[in-house]
């Protein structure tokens, strides 16, 4: 039967905990589907940074290279500098396999409370694409004076007429699979210079291309205030790396609990693997206490099947989530407002799968 090679990065705190527990929703959706998950572990973490001055090895991404996909827990924990953990492993990857795609999708769950008075499931579901691998976040720049009274700091974003052109074109591609003919750019052209009235350029330019595409655009801080108060409005939303990372937790944020949300890393040529993950970060406060919600990580991975071309598995391990969630006989762990257990709750995943097929 078919066999996708996946590389399996724990990472810290209950990184630890949801990922081994997500595989086994993974393993009972792949039994269900006829295929098989080779899972290959790699055990990098904040531990390996205090153990090695390194947070992965010299070659690690040569090691991770030749897998199908990378699912990743959390990585950071206290004591180590999250930079350090952020620059020594996670855009590393990121850069390394050209995963100039963070695809998150924005939806309000069964059995999730939402903060947001009146609202169902259903009523809040968009995408957010965030471009990956340029823009704000970059390493030009630098400091000078430091520690006199002249000292002071540069730091230069990149936007390139390349990755700016394909981060757009990658969610008007989306919106059109979805059969939602709507994006909506996130942008600052009042405040910021020189690159985001590039960016919207473009964003004209690329939608000229998309003519049955509805188009808008919002200032950063409006569209922020926006997701709040009519999150109902958005189909695809499109932004650069800092804008779209603000974005991306604001919208699982509005629809109760970024515990949830998960999140995909994609290069869509699929030249290089492309990586999954949980939103949420390693949350030491509950680390190792079996109460972290395994739904990011599980969601996570039905986005990792459909990537993997095992869109019944996805689709199964999506309405197993969404089953358990809206049963109120189902555990629910603190997070959720209950008092059961990551495991209680993710058996109950478990056995919706077996249900669904
Ligand atoms: P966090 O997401 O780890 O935790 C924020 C809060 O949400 C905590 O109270 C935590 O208990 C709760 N929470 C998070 N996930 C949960 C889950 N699955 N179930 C129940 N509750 C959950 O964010 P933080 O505290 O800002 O960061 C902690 C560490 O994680 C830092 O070192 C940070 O750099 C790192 N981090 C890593 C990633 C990543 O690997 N992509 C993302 C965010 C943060
Ligand atoms: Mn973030």
């Amino acid at each position: 039967s078919r066999t996708h090679k996946i590389a399996i990065i724990p990472g810290d705190g209950i990184g630890r905990d949801v990922i081994p527990a997500a595989q086994q929703v993974l393993d009972r959706a792949a039994a269900l589907c006829g295929f098989t998950l080779a899972y290959h572990p790699f055990d990098w973490s904040c531990e390996t940074y205090h153990a090695t001055g390194r947070m992965m090895p010299d070659d690690g991404i040569t090691q991770l290279a030749d897998h199908d996909a990378i699912f990743l827990g959390a990585v950071g924990y206290p004591g180590v500098p999250d930079h350090i953990s952020l620059w020594g492993l996670l855009i590393p990857i990121r850069r390394e396999f050209d995963q100039y795609v963070n695809l998150r999708p924005v939806r309000l769950l069964p059995g999730v409370p939402c903060p947001l008075a009146n609202k169902k499931p259903g009523d809040i579901d968009f995408w957010v694409v965030r471009e990956n691998v340029e823009g704000e976040y970059s390493q030009i720049g630098g400091r000078m004076f430091a520690g006199t009274n002249r000292e002071f700091v540069e730091q230069t974003a990149i936007f390139t007429r390349f990755g700016t052109d394909r981060i757009l074109r990658f969610a008007f591609d989306l919106a059109t699979k979805l059969g939602r003919n709507h994006v909506t750019s996130a942008t600052k052209s009042n405040g910021i210079f020189h690159s985001m009235p590039f960016w919207d350029e473009r964003f004209a330019a690329i939608a000229a291309t998309y003519p049955e595409t509805r188009i808008d655009q919002y200032h950063i801080d409006i569209l922020a205030a926006r997701f709040v108060m009519s999150p109902e409005r958005f189909d695809v939303v499109v932004g650069s790396n800092l804008f779209g990372d603000i974005l991306s937790d604001l919208g699982p944020g509005v629809t109760g609990t970024i515990a949830v949300a998960p999140s995909a890393n994609l290069n869509p040529e699929r030249k290089f693997p492309s990586m999954f993950e949980p939103v949420h970060g390693s949350a030491p406060d509950i680390a190792g206490k079996g109460i972290a919600n395994p739904v990011g990580a599980i969601w996570a991975g039905a986005m990792m099947l459909e990537h993997l071309g095992e869109t019944e598995a996805a689709a199964l391990v999506m309405h197993a989530i969404e089953s358990a969630l809206a049963d109120p006989a189902t555990p629910r762990t603190p997070d959720l407002g209950g008092v059961g257990t990551m495991s209680a709750l993710n058996a109950a995943i478990v056995e919706q799968c077996g249900k669904q097929k």
